[in-house]
């Protein structure tokens, strides 16, 4: 089999990374069985080491992000309960209501602060008294990295003590969360520590073509088991996208750090355009934001089109820096845009 190639510079996610060349061997070659029965011995591999890597009793292998975090939802919550989340946050924003459609569960959204933190004064003000009137407050949901930002871990203690004293839990929503610890230059235990839960991506700069993984106490999997079984998620020979997962573990976390000094050098590159308002502090993990308008992002869009380079023109276009772009290709997008505003 031969490897894929990107066709183009594609900026708009890391989830576009192609496999390597480690994955599709590990896949080719996958021991697979019917996992709704639990005897895929891949998938059982691979949640036996998202659970040791993550620090948690259990882990689960789901399709999607979106459906780790639903998961979660559902399995923390009951009809009726509450869960305390930012405005702007995956689990809220973008995840299509699931939690309210699927689990009757209430969002309360808080604005998030400028580094991505919800403040403890506004959580303790949005938890609900033990009152008919209320909903019940039952969880807390971050998320890390968080518009490419990594949570300070003084700030993470601070979250754990408010959850034990209100007996709530709380769960963080880490597509990212390696591009955390990486950054950090610390052990991913290190903030896995403080939730109770936690969801993975697999399939972002980690690079497997398709997953996520949730962990946590072995009673809250068994009952997201059973909710990803209701919900469709039930994948039988598994196994072979799990094979990728492994690899996406053992192989490809260090390499986030590449995308890291990859994500500076571009913000150094466009420093000097104006129009790009790159002025707030500097880029912490994989992505840098132009703050530019939609009036200049749509026409540079359609012009770096043309060099094989893709953007998503949006108000705030937010650039993604990954496997599958290369220094001589940061090198083009920095070129091609000073050209375009003759910088
Ligand atoms: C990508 C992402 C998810 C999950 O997305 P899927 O596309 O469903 O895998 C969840 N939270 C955040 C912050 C994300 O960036």
């Amino acid at each position: 089999m031969t490897l894929q190639l990107p066709t183009q510079i594609d900026f708009r996610s890391d989830t576009v990374t192609l496999p390597t060349a480690a994955m599709h061997a590990a896949m080719t070659e996958a021991r697979v069985g019917d996992d709704v029965y639990g005897e895929d011995p891949t998938v059982n591999a691979l949640e036996q080491l998202a659970a040791d890597k993550l620090g948690y009793e259990a882990a689960l292998f789901a399709s999607s992000g979106t459906q780790t975090n639903l998961l979660a939802l559902l399995a923390h919550c009951e009809r009726g309960d509450e869960y305390i989340v930012g405005q702007q946050a995956h689990t809220y924003k973008y995840e299509g209501g699931g939690a309210a459609i699927f689990g009757s569960i209430q969002p309360q959204p808080l604005e998030f602060r400028d580094d991505g933190t919800l403040s403890l004064q506004d959580i303790e003000a949005a938890i609900k008294p033990d009152d008919i009137h209320f909903a019940n407050t039952r969880l807390i949901a971050l998320e890390n990295t968080v518009g490419g930002k990594v949570l300070p871990l003084s700030y993470l203690a601070e979250v754990r003590e408010l959850v034990d004293t209100r007996a709530l839990a709380l769960h963080l929503d880490g597509a990212r969360v390696f591009n955390a610890s990486v950054a950090l230059g610390i052990e991913i235990t290190e903030i896995t520590r403080y939730f109770d839960s936690i969801s993975v991506c697999l399939s972002k700069g980690l690079c497997a073509p398709v997953g996520s993984v949730l962990a946590g106490s072995t009673e809250l999997i068994n009952k997201a088991r059973r909710w990803r079984k209701v919900l469709g998620g039930g994948m039988r020979q598994a196994g072979f996208i799990a094979a990728a997962g492994m690899v996406a573990l053992n192989e490809n976390v260090e390499r986030l750090a590449e995308d890291h000094s990859k994500a500076e050098k571009l913000y150094d590159g466009l420093r000097p355009i104006s129009e790009f308002n790159l002025c707030d502090a500097s880029v912490q993990t994989n992505m840098v934001f132009l703050d530019c308008g939609a009036s200049v992002a749509t026409p540079l869009a359609e012009h770096l089109q043309q060099k094989g380079i893709c953007i998503s023109a949006a108000d705030k276009v937010r650039l993604v820096l990954h496997k599958d772009i290369s220094n001589e290709d940061v090198d083009t997008m920095i070129a091609s845009c000073r050209d375009y505003f003759q910088v």
